[in-house]
């Protein structure tokens, strides 16, 4: 199925207002602020992501930000809200929170111990 030019727009302002957060915010824990692609969406720990009603599946904010804009499966409003309860990291600082039993130097206490508060 052909994707309408219409559709094709939404996405990319979708897209544009997703990686606009990521580089006004940058990493939360180093600065970093070069690349989109480079920079995530961090579930803050205790938050709850979102799961698919159909299959309980946990969804990440870059696919919903693809399939929302293949029609509407996901809207703004669905991605925005999910979007609130993260902080951006790049990919390096993502993994040292997520995964800090991995770490074999630093303390990362400041980023484990991030709250939405
Ligand atoms: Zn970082």
């Amino acid at each position: 199925m052909a994707i309408s030019q219409e559709s094709k727009d939404k996405k990319k302002g979708i897209s544009n207002r997703v990686n606009a957060i990521k580089l006004e915010r940058g990493c939360w824990h180093c600065g970093y602020r070069k690349n989109t692609r480079a920079l995530t969406f961090a579930h803050i720990h205790g938050t709850t992501k979102y799961r698919t009603k159909t299959t309980n599946a946990i969804v990440d904010i870059s696919k919903m930000v693809v399939l929302g804009s293949k029609g509407s499966r996901y809207s703004e409003k669905t991605i925005m809200t999910e979007i609130a309860k993260c902080m951006v990291l790049c990919k390096n600082c993502h993994d040292e929170y997520d995964f800090p039993e991995a770490n074999v130097k630093e303390n990362i206490d400041d980023i484990s111990q991030a709250s939405l508060g």
